[in-house]
């Protein structure tokens, strides 16, 4: 096994990674910047080493520093977490050229699968069904653009090759908005990304998101673990999640997963992995692969019982996969909400000191925090402070116990958008499953 592994992430998953460790004997290195001594992970770890100021552009993201870190710390491997430099695949070749494990994909593989634009050449070369689209990155021809998104008929939406978060995407309804959105879409995507490429695809009206986690190892084998369902989204970004997917039969699934097992095993993948679909009218389309571990990895690790994290580790150090498909076998259903430090009405950041912290309990119920009373959550990152799971037999016992754990939970000195995941749970439409992306705007009164 790996001796010690250098964790390049903060919060909550830096915690989930650092448990993970642990139940395998592995010791762990915490980096962290100058704004983050008091997290809970960075107290916990055998050693700790700070990587620079508050802006993560001088810290989590700045790879010669945790490089040295890893370095001075005698670290055997970097696991980058979600987010920050875990899709980027010059530090994933630095990581390796310098001696170290990445806990993650080649760094070739995720230059191709991290990029929409190839991933999705890929995917097709393959045979997975993609959305129609422009086949490759729009050029700076007008006329061209004007007739690739005739040809997709409107509405069309804009991406960034390069995008993620949500960001780095423009619905055009009509010709005479359309070079504008290209244009803003592009510069936005240079600043945001560093990479100005973008492509069109036609933009479903009422999609749900689903998407497939797959384990790969050094050895070939590859396995899915079934889908998520990810479409409870405010800005195409996900507020709740669940698994399996409202709806999905059990051919739909051994068709899908068998489908992005194939096209993993065509890419040479390895490790955790996820491949994104939008589903309409009984139909998926591939829209991008994730390839690091995902926020909403729990859901998958309640109904199949397999640690996500750990099975990173286990690949990284080499190790075959201890299960093959037919291990997987689903057991019940598992919701996550994301639970962020903003204000539920108007979503605005609520950064500042939690002067009380409650966690719920109880059978099925899965907190994944790393707030403490006392803490003071930052301004620098990310919003979100705890991942609430919850787990039961059937969708309503899950829903039941998460109604529950929502009144449980005290998080108090901080707003956050619990009231928000009270009225969904509240909402008949959640209730009876299978909503689509919109849902949540038009029921928002955003759309
Ligand atoms: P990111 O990498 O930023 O997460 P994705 O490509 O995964 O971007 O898309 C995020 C979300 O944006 C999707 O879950 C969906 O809600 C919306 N979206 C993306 N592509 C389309 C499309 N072609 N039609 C409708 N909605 C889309």
């Amino acid at each position: 096994m790996l001796e010690k592994v250098l964790i390049a992430n903060r919060g909550e998953i830096a915690l989930r990674i650092l448990r993970a460790c642990r139940e395998l004997g592995v010791k762990t290195v915490a980096v962290h910047s100058t704004a983050d001594y008091s997290l809970k992970h960075v107290l916990l770890a055998d050693e700790s080493v700070c990587i620079g100021p508050p802006p993560s552009a001088a810290s989590y993201l700045n790879m010669p520093a945790i490089i040295s870190a890893a370095e001075v710390t005698d670290s055997v491997a970097i696991h980058p977490g979600y987010g920050f430099l875990s899709e980027n695949a010059d530090f994933a070749e630095r990581v390796e050229n310098s001696g170290f494990v990445f806990v993650g994909p080649k760094a070739e593989t995720i230059r191709i699968m991290g990029d929409k634009v190839s991933a999705i050449r890929m995917m097709k070369l393959q045979g997975v069904p993609c959305v129609p689209g422009s086949d490759g990155p729009l050029g700076e021809d007008a006329d061209e653009n004007l007739r690739i998104a005739r040809d997709i008929g409107y509405p069309v939406i804009i991406k960034a090759s390069g995008g993620g978060g949500g960001r780095g995407m423009r619905v055009v309804h009509s010709d005479a908005a359309l070079m504008n959105a290209i244009g803003v879409t592009r510069s936005e995507a240079q600043a945001a990304f560093g990479n100005d490429q973008v492509y069109m695809e036609k933009y479903l009206e009422r999609p749900r998101h689903i998407e497939f986690q797959v384990l790969a190892d050094h050895h070939g084998n590859v396995i899915h673990l079934g889908e998520r369902d990810c479409s409870m989204q405010r800005r195409h970004q996900k507020v709740l999640e669940e698994a399996p997917a409202p709806g999905i039969t059990a051919q739909q699934r051994r068709i899908m997963g068998d489908k992005c097992v194939e096209a993993c095993v065509a890419v040479g993948y390895r490790s955790a992995g996820t491949l994104e679909f939008l589903y309409q009218d009984e139909e998926f389309y591939f829209i991008e692969m994730n390839t690091r571990i995902q926020v909403e990895h729990p859901v998958t690790e309640f109904v199949t019982g397999i640690d996500l994290v750990k099975a990173q580790l286990l690949i990284a150090a080499g190790e075959r996969l201890p299960y093959i498909q037919n291990d997987v076998q689903l057991r019940g259903h598992a919701i996550e909400c994301r639970i962020n430090a903003e204000d539920a009405k108007t979503f605005m950041p609520c950064p500042g000191p939690v002067r009380l912290w409650h966690s719920p309990g109880g059978p099925g119920v899965r907190v994944d925090s790393h707030i403490y009373s006392g803490y003071n959550v930052p301004p620098n990152y990310d919003s979100l402070i705890a991942k609430l799971i919850t787990h039961g037999e059937t969708r309503e016992t899950a829903i039941a116990r998460m109604r529950n754990a929502l009144t449980e939970m005290v998080i108090e000195g901080i707003k956050t958008n619990v009231p928000l995941h009270q009225e969904i749970c509240n909402h008949a439409a959640f209730q009876k499953g299978g909503t689509d992306i919109h849902y949540l705007e038009r029921r928002l009164g955003l759309k």
